[in-house]
């Protein structure tokens, strides 16, 4: 038996945008009661910024949408950063990490904030995927069922996107 197409999220209309829009608002209901006053000025999450995570093509496009609003020399500073970096504390073995192309390396934050996708948006708040410094105390329930709704949707890695959709970021 073939699998279920898995709905997209962007450009597409008709259900598939009505399902995201659907999601979208389940996403601020558990965001809202999220414990977000602790996070203020800390960037314990931002070393878990890795590449390779996926989002969706809505996700990918907002993204997009946001970068095109912003300094060019600014998106230009942070796409040309070293993202490869030697693994902090095993620097001695030749080990790296790559963070995610859209972490400010500089400013040590993210640079699309605003529009940072779904997984950002839950790390440190859910059990899952708890605080890395333990600071968030209480995460709201419901977090599974959104996270069950949102892998109904099909989802690449950024780098994915950017190949599929010809846009070099
Ligand atoms: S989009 Fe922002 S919050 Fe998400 S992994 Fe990249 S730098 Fe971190």
């Amino acid at each position: 038996m073939r699998a279920r197409p898995l709905p997209q999220a962007g450009l597409i209309e008709g259900e598939g945008q009505r399902a995201w829009e659907v999601f979208l608002q389940r996403r601020s209901q558990l965001t809202d009661r999220m414990e977000m006053e602790t996070c203020n000025g800390c960037d314990a999450c931002g070393l878990r910024c890795m590449q390779g995570f996926t989002i969706t093509q809505a996700e990918w496009e907002e993204i997009q949408a946001y970068l095109a609003t912003q300094p060019a020399d600014t998106v230009a500073r942070i796409q040309n950063q070293q993202k490869t970096v030697p693994w902090v504390g095993a620097e001695d073995s030749g080990a790296t990490v790559t963070y995610c192309q859209f972490r400010d390396m500089e400013k040590k934050n993210c640079s699309i904030y605003p529009v940072r996708p779904t997984i950002c948006r839950i790390f440190g708040h859910t059990w899952w995927l708890p605080c890395p410094i333990g600071a968030v105390k209480h995460v709201p329930e419901g977090a599974e069922t959104v996270w069950e709704n949102y892998r109904e949707f099909e989802r690449l890695t950024i780098e994915e996107w950017a190949q599929k959709t010809g846009e070099n970021k």
